[in-house]
């Protein structure tokens, strides 16, 4: 069979305003290190060799009709804004519409300088961009909105950090790449027309049924209010929720210095930039509103009658709390096999968090422990979860099959840190084999799976990863 990637492009049509149209740069030596076989499927691509795939993905050689570009946008860094941001180190190939009917962005990442660049190489280390691999899969497997992998080329070039790496190039693809700051660009300089005709296009592409900016405003605030519960669920700390990483399609983006909690703590965080905890894992309910607020900003700018606009924004933003209060309940409830609603639902999770974070309990394995095994042993202080286990008999004895509710809600695996950085090291020595693993056993993550059940054991004290780093 021959390569082939039917692209239908929409962005690339709008008004120069929005890119800047330009190839990925060649790299020296590309080769293939891994091919989403299942995501070509979905998006009707076709399978050539290795060394055709090698060529195309590390952007040596443009797939019939591709039409790149680097996308232009803005947007707040850790609270501040950035008046100038954009693709700097990332092509938009072209887009795809998949079996599923959904239209999709293929992008290069690490694909070269663009004039976006600013003091940046343009390039990716081999490290982040398996580890962006790994983690986005097992996020769709869990079932969390996310951007997703479809392919890794080592360029073999070295890409300087603190020290010489092997260069990767990820194929990442998105529902689109649109982000909050996307809109905050146009509305900031006072260009509204660019501003109107990116909000039809964002309507049109995703939320056909919208009406308006203020419909695009509620959409996106319901798909991410989806988002961060389905975050909170698995444990995720996404790490840099700035605005410019904040999509309109309600996916996860950017898994930068991202991580799946061990212990559980609600002030949990991993990334090394993060030296306020504004990005940690409780905080993430508060900051997605913070977010939205700024998209409302943006689109009001377009609007005519601004007085009534701003009210209407208003409301959309000030109920967002609420929605997300009742998306992380109902999320929770199934957590702990809560099938129907009652009223102490909500005081009976609290005080399992309360004690998981008291009794450093592993996140994923206690919840898990509650259909499969013994959940006391995951508490320092075994005690306390007694006394919590008999008020949550009692409340279950009103449910039908609350085993089924809890394994369909807590994962047996997920991307855990410390596999992902001995992985990563084991991939710089040339061994691929538990990256092909992890890939393999994260992509049922809610089955028991034998054979692999080291990959759900909890660091030793000397495997706690306590950081993650942004050097991408
Ligand atoms: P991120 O932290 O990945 O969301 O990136 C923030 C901004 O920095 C975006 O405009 C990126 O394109 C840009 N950027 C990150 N890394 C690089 C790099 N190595 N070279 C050029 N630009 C980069
Ligand atoms: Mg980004």
């Amino acid at each position: 069979m021959t390569f082939s990637i039917p692209f239908d492009n929409t962005f690339a049509q709008l008004d120069p305003l929005f890119y800047t149209k330009l190839a990925p740069e060649p790299v020296d030596a590309p080769k293939l290190r891994a091919f989403n076989r299942d995501l070509a499927h979905l998006l009707n691509i076709s399978e050539g060799d290795s060394a055709e795939m090698a060529q195309a993905f590390g952007g040596n050689q443009l797939p019939t009709g591709a039409d790149p570009l680097a996308q232009l946008y803005s947007g707040h860094q850790f609270g501040t804004y950035n008046p100038q941001l954009g693709d700097g180190r990332a092509i938009l190939m072209g887009e795809v519409v998949g079996t599923d009917g959904i239209r999709r962005d293929i992008q290069l990442k690490g694909s070269g300088r663009t004039p976006y660049s600013r003091q940046g190489d343009g390039r990716a280390w081999l490290g982040p961009v398996l580890r962006e691999y790994v983690v986005s899969e097992a996020m769709h497997a869990l079932g969390v909105p996310t951007t997703r992998a479809l392919a890794v080329v080592e360029t073999g070039e070295t890409v300087w950090r603190e020290r010489g790496f092997p260069g990767a190039v990820l194929t990442r693809v998105a529902q689109s790449h649109l982000r909050v700051g996307s809109f905050q660009i146009f509305a900031v300089r006072g260009e509204t027309e660019a501003l109107k005709s990116l909000t039809q296009y964002a309507i049109d592409r995703h939320y056909p049924d919208a009406q308006g900016p203020m419909g695009l405003l509620k959409a996106v605030r319901d798909r991410q209010v989806a988002l961060i519960a389905a975050w909170m669920g698995v444990g995720f700390i996404h790490g840099v929720m700035n605005t410019d990483n904040c999509t309109i399609s309600g996916e996860t983006i950017d898994y930068g210095p991202c991580a799946f909690m061990d212990e559980f703590h609600p002030n949990q965080v991993f990334s090394s930039i993060d030296r306020m905890g504004r990005y940690a894992y409780g905080n993430q309910p508060q900051i997605i509103v913070w977010n939205l607020a700024q998209l409302a900003t943006a689109l009001l700018q377009q609007m005519d009658a601004p007085e009534d606009a701003v009210e209407e924004a208003t409301e959309i933003v000030h109920a967002m709390p609420d929605l997300l209060h009742a998306a992380w309940r109902e999320t929770f409830r199934a957590k702990i096999g809560l099938a129907t609603k009652e009223d102490g639902d909500e005081a009976l999770i609290t005080s399992l968090l309360d004690r998981m974070a008291q009794g450093q309990a592993d996140f994923t394995n206690s919840f898990r422990a509650l259909s499969d095994g013994a959940a006391r042993d995951q508490f320092t202080d075994p005690e306390a979860f007694d006394t919590w286990e008999m008020d949550w008999r009692a409340r279950l004895a009103r449910e039908e099959d609350p085993d089924a509710t809890m394994r369909a809600a807590n994962p047996v695996f997920i991307p855990r840190n410390h596999r992902v950085e001995e992985m990563i090291a084991a991939a710089v020595a040339g061994d691929f084999s538990l990256f092909e693993r992890m890939n393999r056993v994260l992509a049922t993550p809610y089955d028991r799976q034998d054979a692999d059940m080291d990959l759900a054991r909890p660091p030793a004290d000397s495997e706690v990863v306590n950081a993650t780093f942004c050097g991408t």
